[in-house]
């Protein structure tokens, strides 16, 4: 079996989660065996309905010492999980979580590992990933044979779709001295007005063009009124008109928005690494030349100042 390790947000799959099974079905079918899935936490009833919709079995531990997150609890209920389908392929979103506990649990298993992978190209014998290396400069391609762990870097899949329903076991794991160690003592939640970067199903990025830091009211206001989140390049937040968190880019986020719009961005390689999978893209620029046009579905040439007001007022009007 191929088992994936379903992230959720204690009421259904997660974006990532559902990214990591397309790939877990690409492994599986290349051995011609079934998906495994894996449901980690505490009171995830309503998880654990929607998950086995998309794989074969699913294995759910469901326990109060699950309700927060340690790299080591989660390495304990992965292998644990592993054990039981007999895995030759661990599979997970290479979250800030997964990118912890994948490596364990590869040590564990004595298995490969293949981080933050872009694609994959798996066969019978091993599987080829494609991924960035070099702070990003360089693509390169890594080969693991079996048992391999894998995590998927985020918004570079496409989303399984739900495919029957699988059968749900429930996994009782035991946590010995070394899951004990580390206690989670206080949880303190950000408080987020807008959509996560990642999730976003728009995202509105300023650049340089925007001229100064005050300017990103007006990307701000575009952005609420689409119900999406703001990116910003590298050359913005270096400037210091927005926080890192907002990059998008190889050395910042990969976003995989349907509406990506991107006002006064040049459309340097580095930034398009983050964007290119966005499923329509928009720009706005004054220069007719900019890299950013090769991307975009529909192109402005144009000054900002004058047509991000045009546009706010457009889709003002679209709403009333
Ligand atoms: C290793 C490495 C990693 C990197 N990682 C990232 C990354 O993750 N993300 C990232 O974004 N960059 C990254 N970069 C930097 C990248 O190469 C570019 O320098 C950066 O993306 C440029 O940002 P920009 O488009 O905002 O600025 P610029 O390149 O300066 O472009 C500004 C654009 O705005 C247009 N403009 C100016 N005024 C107006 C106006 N009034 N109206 C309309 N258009 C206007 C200009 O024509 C121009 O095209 C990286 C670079 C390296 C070397």
């Amino acid at each position: 079996m191929v088992l994936v390790f379903i992230d959720h947000d204690g009421k259904k799959p997660k974006k990532g989660g559902l990214e990591a099974i397309t790939r877990a079905r690409e492994v599986a079918g290349a051995l011609g065996v079934s998906v495994a899935g894996l449901v980690v936490g505490s009171g995830i009833g309503e998880v654990a309905e929607e998950a086995k919709k998309y794989v074969d079995t699913l294995y759910v531990v469901d326990a109060p010492e699950f309700a927060d997150y340690t790299a080591e609890k989660w390495t304990a209920a992965a292998h644990a999980a592993a054990q039981k389908a007999g895995a030759k392929a661990v599979v997970a979103p290479a979250s800030r979580t997964g990118r912890t506990w994948t490596a364990r649990l590869a040590a564990r298993l004595d298995a490969g590992l293949l981080e933050d992978v872009l694609e994959l190209e798996p066969s019978a014998d091993a599987v080829v990933a494609k991924r960035y290396t070099f702070l990003n400069r360089v693509l390169e391609k890594q080969k693991a044979a079996y048992p391999v762990v894998i995590s998927v870097k985020p918004n570079t899949a496409p989303l399984a779709e739900p495919k029957g329903e699988g059968q749900v076991e429930a996994l009782e794991v035991a946590l010995g001295e070394l899951e004990q160690k580390v206690k989670v003592l206080e949880k303190i939640q950000e408080e987020k007005k807008r959509v996560s970067l990642t999730e976003a199903p728009v995202v509105v990025t300023g650049g340089r063009g925007m001229g100064s830091a005050e300017a990103f009211k007006l990307v701000e206001e575009l952005a609420d009124l689409l119900g999406g989140a703001v990116g910003a390049t590298r050359a913005v937040v270096d400037a210091g008109w927005r926080p890192y968190a907002e990059q998008v880019g190889q050395t910042g986020k990969t976003v995989q928005p349907n509406l990506y719009i991107a006002l006064g961005v040049s459309g340097a390689v580095q930034h398009q690494a983050g964007m290119n999978k966005s499923k329509v893209v928009v720009a706005v620029n004054k220069d007719p030349d900019a890299p950013i046009f090769k991307e975009t579905d529909y192109g402005i040439v144009g000054d900002v100042r004058q047509v991000l007001p045009a546009m706010i007022e457009a889709v003002k009007k679209l709403k009333d």
